[in-house]
């Protein structure tokens, strides 16, 4: 049996490598700092003043600045018409349009809105995320312009895994959905139970008690998935949920506990949702999954081949429907 996983979803994105020093005009920073600045510039909607010089580099330049918003967890992305199958990519737009669309739905644009995606300097862009849940008027702002909120698992099956343009939007939306809900289960602190601020652009938050000023960073959630190999009869374990569409199979997968390794919770969750002994586990691959319950955003799916030592599958029924 061979098996070719090598593609990952929400892996490999663009504009988040490595996060610039703080001096660098495109760091969470001091953009931020321009972003203030321009919050408070009436010719938002104008690109930036820029200033090249012979004697300046282009990093010394003002970045421009890209927004992506969000609405209950959905990415703004824009469809149409392809070659040959209809494409996708994401609904970016200014931040002078944005604070445009914003006002005529009543909403005020604020800095503690905006979370930090990352840069690519290449482009002198640094690019944002917005939630705009709040906006109940703004699908008919961006209808208009044949943009609108799409579920992000919804776009993630419409992606050609081979188009690495569009994996490298799926991967940015992934990061921007789990940022943002993250904001969203974490507005408060869990020590002393006031509010909570975001800090550096949105990459953590800290509570706002003078006493507490306890750092929030986001938490991920790791999670083993698992293909059981029945080496010697050359075949697979598949398990498939009640809630999954028909003909729709899975991995094996579930939560690490607690003082766990990941072979252990590999061997235990194979063990407690189909009755089958693991032996061998070997690492594959692992990518970010920000598709699951809000409740749980930030997800990282660490990938095993399992190798089964018994072949009498039980089934666990509250978990499973079947295998
Ligand atoms: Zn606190």
């Amino acid at each position: 049996m061979s098996t070719n996983l090598q593609t990952q979803a929400f892996a490999g994105n663009p504009i988040r490598s490595k996060t610039p020093k703080s001096t660098d005009p495109f760091s969470p920073t001091s953009a931020l700092e321009s972003l203030k600045t321009r919050l408070l510039d009436n010719t938002l909607h104008c690109q930036p003043q820029k200033h090249h010089s012979s004697l300046s580099s282009s990093s010394s330049s003002s970045p421009d600045f890209k927004v992506l918003p969000f609405r209950k967890g959905r990415p703004l992305t824009y469809s149409g018409p392809g070659e040959t199958a209809p494409v996708w990519h994401l609904g970016w737009i200014s931040l002078g349009d944005c604070k445009i669309f914003l006002a005529n739905s009543g909403i005020e644009l604020k800095e503690e809105a905006l979370v930090y995606l990352g840069s690519r300097s290449a482009d002198d862009v640094v690019y944002w995320a917005i939630d705009v849940s709040d906006g109940d008027s703004l699908a008919s702002e961006f209808g208009s312009k044949q943009l609108c909120f799409v579920e992000l698992r919804t776009v993630m099956v419409a992606t050609d895994w081979a188009d690495q343009r569009a994996m490298a939007d799926l991967a940015i939306a992934g990061h921007a959905r789990a940022l943002l809900e993250w904001h969203n289960v974490s507005r408060f602190c869990g020590h002393c139970g006031e509010k909570t601020i975001p800090k550096e652009a949105g990459k953590l938050k800290q509570c706002s008690n003078a006493s507490c000023k306890k750092r929030i960073y986001p938490r991920v959630d790791p999670v083993v998935i698992m293909l059981v190999i029945d080496r010697e009869n050359d075949r697979v374990l598949l398990s498939r949920q009640s809630r999954f569409v028909p003909r729709m199979w899975s991995c094996i997968a579930g939560f690490i506990e607690p003082g766990e390794s990941l072979e252990e919770a590999v061997r235990r969750e194979t063990w407690e949702e189909t009755g089958i002994e693991v032996g061998e586990v070997v690492y594959h691959t692992s990518q970010p999954w920000p598709v699951g319950p809000n409740s749980m955003p930030c997800q990282l799916m660490v990938g095993f081949y399992a190798y089964a030592k018994s072949f009498e599958i039980n089934v666990d029924k509250e978990e499973l429907e079947g295998t």
